[in-house]
């Protein structure tokens, strides 16, 4: 069938043809490291990660590009707003730099715990801006910026096409649009290129430029960054569908209007995840990262899994009752496999090209439902089928999951059965009351007391850990390897 993608721009499926044959430039754009990222972020970066494996899985040579942001995102994309890394750095008495180095490797930290590949290239905003520089004097020599007020602006009116990503209708919306902060620009969609003086002149970074000393507009990193390494042309650019109106439509203008070529042929958006009533907001606050989840006792994998049951383009709603389903459903995923292997009493299981009928055609279904705008929820129902289907040998059940694994990125191949540890007696029979104790408490509305056992337990490190089937305990890293507990 070949691989067919949901584009964007045009809004519809349309088959897979990369510029150079067999090979593939992807660019997502990545985090703005002021914070952690919360599990929504955590989301289109999963995403990523399923474009870069599924296109390497269907033989592409792939090189993924992402970008770091470290200067210049106001907290309004259209310019509104102060900077999110200089007002960060304010509020902690630290430099800039110094917070986009702490939530850099706090967010590899847990795009490595996910098990997301690593970009090919990853670049900071702050090590390019001389080629931020160099393409807006291409935009400048074109005839597509004007200066007000200290700052250089993209003018929108001057690129035709403007807003085709997003459908929007300029004539529209300048019409209808409501009053503009920055009375610098002449109509409401343009945007700034570089910043000199304007609202921002404690602004923690500033180069020298044409046009004064200061510091780029947002989205021109992600147009000079991937232009970079990935040429003028390339196939795909990824993002939340939030970057539609504003941030993808805008690098589209800025990079077109330098090169005055088609710029990128795919765009792909993941659907947001959302929690209660609305999206989860990095700069409100208030959100779940990753960590959050793990000290609620789930494992990383548990929220990979329950994010590659959805369809992409799907919005979905995240709660901890379905992250408990997601948890189920790897740990019995986890459990067949290990089983299996244990039928195989040390053998290897089969390569793809030997398997047997049944297998084979599993794999061939995963591979379409891969092939169909990568639909997840359909290829793990056929990494489930070929794991229970009666008849396939187990070795011939693994090396298909082991395939399948390739995209869905779970750890299959590498999964060790968990050392059972001897249970210490005394400790339970101390323990095992307690909790029994906390499960009366919470049944009868006494939360504080819960909290107050669960809080006494982890003071001597033991952790309990809620789940479906009810409560169980460990003992906390620190004192499993001989250490005082860490409260
Ligand atoms: P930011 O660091 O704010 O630039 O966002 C990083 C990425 O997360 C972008 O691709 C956003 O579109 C995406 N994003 C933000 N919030 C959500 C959400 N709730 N669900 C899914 N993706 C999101
Ligand atoms: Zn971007």
């Amino acid at each position: 069938m070949g691989l067919r993608l949901y584009n964007t721009l045009g809004r519809s499926l349309q088959a897979f043809e990369p510029i150079q044959p067999g090979k593939v430039g992807f660019y997502g754009c990545g985090p703005t490291v002021y914070n952690f990222a919360h599990i929504g972020n955590l989301r289109a970066y999963v995403f990523d990660d399923l474009i870069a494996r599924s296109l390497r899985y269907l033989g592409y040579e792939v090189t993924h590009v992402m970008n770091i942001t470290d200067v210049g995102h106001l907290s309004g994309d259209d310019d509104s707003g102060e900077d999110k890394m200089v007002k960060t750095a304010a509020e902690r008495g630290k430099s800039v730099l110094e917070v986009a180095k702490y939530y850099t490797e706090a967010f590899f930290d847990d795009t490595g715990r996910l098990n997301i590949v690593r970009p090919t290239v990853v670049c900071n905003a702050t090590e390019h801006v001389g080629d931020m520089i160099e393409l807006i004097k291409r935009i400048e020599a074109n005839g597509f910026t004007y200066s007000a007020g200290g700052n250089l602006y993209f003018d929108v009116s001057k690129f035709p096409s403007y807003g085709e990503l997003a459908l929007l209708k300029l004539d529209e919306l300048q019409s209808g649009a409501r009053i503009e902060v920055d009375e610098n620009k002449r109509n409401p969609q343009d945007f700034v290129l570089w910043f000199t003086k304007s609202k921002f002149e404690d602004q923690a970074l500033q180069w020298d430029s044409p046009w004064g000393r200061g510091y780029p507009g947002w989205h021109v990193e992600c147009s000079a960054m991937s232009m970079k390494y990935l040429g003028e042309s390339f196939d795909i650019h990824a993002g939340g569908i939030d970057h539609i109106p504003v941030h993808h439509t805008n690098e589209i203008a800025q990079s077109e209007a330098a090169t005055g070529k088609k710029w990128v042929n795919y765009w792909l958006h993941n659907e947001f995840l959302v929690m209660g009533a609305g999206k989860m907001s990095k700069s409100k606050g208030g959100f779940l990262t990753l960590q959050t989840l793990v000290d609620a006792g789930y494992d990383p994998l548990d929220y990979r899994y329950f994010l590659l049951g959805g369809h992409y383009r799907s919005q979905l709603q995240f709660s901890y009752e379905a992250l408990d389903s997601a948890k189920a459903s790897r740990a019995s995923l986890f459990d067949r496999v290990l089983v299996l292997r244990d039928k195989l009493h040390g053998g290897e299981a089969t390569p793809v090209d030997g398997l047997c009928p049944a297998a084979k055609a599993r794999l061939a279904s995963f591979r379409v439902a891969i092939e169909d705008d990568l639909s997840t929820p359909r290829a793990i129902a056929e990494l489930w089928g070929v794991l229970k289907e009666q008849g396939v040998p187990a070795a011939d059940a693994l090396g298909a999951a082991f395939d399948m694994d390739r995209v869905l990125g779970l750890g299959l191949a590498g999964l060790e059965r968990a050392e059972e540890a001897p249970v210490d007696e005394t400790l339970a029979s101390e323990v095992e009351p307690l909790i029994a104790e906390r499960v009366a408490a919470k049944k009868a509305k006494d939360f504080a007391k819960a909290d107050a056992i669960r809080d006494d337990l982890k003071a001597r490190g033991i952790l309990l850990e809620d789940g479906p089937g009810g409560t169980t305990w460990k003992l906390s890293p620190d004192v499993a390897s001989g250490k005082a507990p860490s409260a």
